[in-house]
């Protein structure tokens, strides 16, 4: 049994430590050398913590962690956040501005590797035998600048003597088709709250050579032995882009495959019984390829075909992320054939053994000369998961109906979470202090405690604390923005914020129009009763056209609303550069709204809508995701929900009548707000080929439906502003979906993985 370690016992004296280490008192060091001296310590203290070693692990192999940074979380849970920032302040230091120092690791791109790194957070706290597995991106996703009101990409290095990276000795050779390249395994601590520790492994391979890249994220796509871990997701707009996307991803799934072998051997596996050492979350479909991978390494090993199928079809359960379908990934054949061809026999009989069994063509594996990854996890997984409740429902009744005939015990729903230690205890300690001065500190290791908040609802002491915590936040967030953006933002005025991935179906541009609408009726005389902020904050995919086209829109309806004087002090629109954890961390505690606006049936969960509203934002959304789930638990008085419902839109998709031209032509807000996107006050200060592909796309295509929904969003946003200005009634909307987050917290979904698919040891 692995004993407990726990976080109260840790303690840390740093100024004794940095006397040692340094020769110095704490009060002369400089913010670098005390963080180098926290990061070196808790890779300590991280080292001599127990992890569980149960008979079978889990392995979360994921293309994307987007950890964030980790030192003010990983002494939250060591339990001595608050003895180190006594100590530091009292030598005149601040905790906020020796966390600059650490760079954020961009290795994700947004909700996906978010939820990874908050699953890695709950495995480790609730003690069970799991790690991460991914690769050793050097130069992240990208990072983002503006300028000419234009998205730009730019290499994101973080890897310095500040990471957290530590280098083991495991390495493996990979082949692919006709070259091999030598892989090493660099570790990241994964510390959990108050107990054990798991880690994430990070493949990289050992003849990378960052020099390749320049100032931007163009390199040699073909050099693969010295480029394969330079960046998330390549560009994939040509073939190049796309098989390197083939390489990166079988060589994070050999590593794994390998890493899963040798441990299960070394804890007395004759890999017969592998499902009773091992379990692996596919996440989404770029680890897919571990399934052929783990079946030719077993014969490697000696087990005939029949019996690796068998058993790997016991070890391999699916995460599916989305219904959009460009997400479903198909590699071609001949992709396969030249990176990985020692997979592609495994894959055929793969295929050969549905095709005898199954008569639904559509289910194949192989396909016009496509592999299609999604349905060999299905049919060779033994557990398909969505990540809400709606999201599960349109997978097994709609999207995968056809898959869910066949097997309807491997479908099952794990409503995402987050870690509460990261997005409540961290980023907001003034609201965790006051919930624990309220209800005791039992709600941050038993989230569903925080209903006990409901007791509080009339008590108007409570509630004018809450918007004082509300507005301490806003304060924090407009000296942040002015220090590291140089962007002003009011405090008094209602912060109105959407932050995601771009994406169309996200309807960033539906939010937008909005902005023109509000900037119309100002215009026109008719003023709010209190200022507005809204806030924009969103990477794009550096080919994705359109998603650049709608940044560029709120960067000039920026600049356009800042510059005109007769309605800037009533609306203000911000889009922060480089939306990443650190940011988050920043803007959700600040937020009264939280925009949660997807077409209804395409966001499979979002979980910064959980974050708001833990955060005590009230959430204005449509029926979709996990916004489903929030209005059930929290009652249709503290959410405002509008937009056609996910059965509504997709029979719209079904009938394929849509034509937004007949929207734009009957309704004059639509017009009026749409027109403007090519107005001269636009083109002068934007690209007007940018700004007319907008129009045009919207006019033409609209393939996400903002039109249909756009009066009731317009009605749904007068309707929460009006109800901001009763700020008791207010504040008890935002006690009531703080009260009523504890479901969503990470622990519960990890718990129920646990329960119900890994069945991991305790
Ligand atoms: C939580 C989070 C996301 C996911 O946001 P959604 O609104 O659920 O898409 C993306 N990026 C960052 C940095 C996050 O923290």
């Amino acid at each position: 049994m692995p004993h407990r370690s726990g976080g109260k016992e840790e303690n840390m004296n740093l100024s004794k430590i940095v006397k040692e280490k340094l020769g110095k008192d704490l009060k002369n060091c400089t913010n670098q050398e005390i963080y180098i001296t926290l990061l070196r310590q808790i890779k300590e203290m991280a080292a001599e913590k127990v992890t569980n070693d149960g008979k079978k692990k889990l392995y979360y192999i994921s293309a994307e962690f987007l950890i964030g940074k980790l030192l003010s979380n990983n002494l939250i849970n060591l339990g001595i956040y608050e003895e180190v920032k006594k100590e530091l302040s009292e030598a005149g230091k601040e905790l906020t501005e020796i966390e600059e120092i650490e760079l954020e690791p961009s290795l994700g791109n947004g909700g996906l590797g978010r939820l990874a790194a908050c699953f890695l957070d709950s495995i480790a706290t609730l003690g069970l035998n799991g790690d991460g597995v991914g690769l050793n991106y050097h130069y992240g996703l990208f990072k983002q600048v503006f300028e000419n009101h234009l998205q730009k990409e730019t290499p994101n290095p973080w890897i310095t003597e500040t990471s957290w990276l530590n280098r083991t000795e495991k390495t493996y050779t990979i082949s692919f088709g006709g070259f091999d390249v030598t892989s090493r395994m660099y570790d990241i601590d994964v510390l959990g709250y108050d107990n054990r520790t798991t880690k994430l492994h990070l493949f990289d391979v050992e003849s990378v050579d960052e020099s390749m890249v320049g100032e931007t994220i163009d390199f040699d796509k073909k050099e693969i032995e010295k480029n394969l871990t330079l960046f998330l997701y390549p560009d994939d707009s040509d073939d190049d882009g796309r098989l390197l996307r083939v390489y990166q991803q079988y060589f994070m799934v050999s590593n794994a495959a390998r890493l899963i072998l040798d441990e299960a051997v070394e804890r007395g596996s004759d890999l017969y019984d592998l499902a009773d050492y091992a379990t692996v979350q596919i996440n989404d479909t770029h680890p897919s390829m571990v399934i052929p991978e783990l079946i030719r390494l077993l014969q490697e090993r000696g087990i005939l075909m029949d019996d690796a199928v068998r058993i790997v079809s016991k070890v391999c359960a699916y995460t599916n992320h989305t219904i959009l379908a460009e997400a479903l990934e198909k590699w071609p054949v001949h992709f396969m054939t030249k990176a990985v061809p020692q997979l592609m026999p495994i894959i055929r009989e793969l295929d050969n053994q549905i095709r005898k069994k199954v008569s639904d063509e559509s289910t194949y594996i192989i396909k016009d000369d496509l592999v299609h990854m999604a349905h060999m996890d299905i049919h060779y997984g033994y557990s398909v998961n969505g990540v809400a409740y709606l999201h599960t429902e349109i997978l097994k009744n709609t999207e995968l109906n056809n898959f869910y005939k066949l097997y309807p015990e491997k479908f099952n729903n794990k409503t995402n979470g987050i870690t509460f230690r990261r997005w409540l205890m961290s980023c907001n300690p003034e609201l965790s202090a006051m919930i624990t001065e309220l209800i005791g500190e039992g709600w941050k290791k038993d989230a569903e405690e925080l209903e006990k908040l409901g007791q509080f609802t009339e008590d108007d002491s409570v509630l004018e604390r809450l918007l004082a915590v509300k507005h301490e936040k806003k304060v924090q967030l407009r000296k942040f923005l002015k220090d590291s953006q140089n962007i002003g933002i009011d405090t008094d005025s209602i912060i109105d914020i959407q932050v995601k991935r771009l994406h169309e179906y996200k309807r960033q541009q539906m939010n937008a129009l909005y902005v023109i609408h509000k900037y119309f009726e100002i215009k026109s005389g008719k003023k709010p009763a209190r200022p507005i902020t809204v806030l924009f904050g969103a990477k794009a995919a550096p080919a994705y056209t359109i998603a650049k086209d709608i940044i560029h829109l709120i960067l000039c309806l920026q600049e356009v609303i800042n510059r005109d004087a007769e309605v800037s002090p009533y609306l203000k629109v911000v889009m922060v550069e480089n939306y990443n954890v650190t940011l988050a961390e920043r803007l959700i505690p600040a937020c009264d709204i939280s925009e949660q606006i997807s077409l209804a049936s395409k966001e499979a969960s979002g979980t910064s809508n959980m974050k708001f509203m833990l955060n005590g934002a009230v959430t204005l959304g449509t029926r979709d995701g996990a916004n489903v789930e929030i209005a059930e638990l929290v009652g249709e008085d503290n959410i405002f929900s509008f937009g056609e419902d996910s059965q509504t839109v997709i029979d719209r998709y079904a009938r394929e009548d849509y034509d937004p031209k007949a929207y734009y032509e009957k309704d004059a807000d639509i017009k009026k707000a749409v027109d403007f996107i090519i107005s001269d006050t636009m083109k002068k200060v934007g690209n007007e080929e940018s700004l007319q592909r907008l129009y045009d796309e919207l006019l033409g295509k609209d393939w996400f439906m903002t039109f249909p929904d756009f009066k009731e969003y317009l009605e749904a946003k007068e309707k929460i502003y009006h109800a901001y200005e009763d700020r008791k009634a207010w504040a008890k909307k935002m006690l009531v979906n703080i009260s009523k987050a504890g479901f969503f917290s990470s622990d519960r979904t990890i718990a129920q993985y646990n329960a119900e698919i890994w069945n991991l040891e305790k």
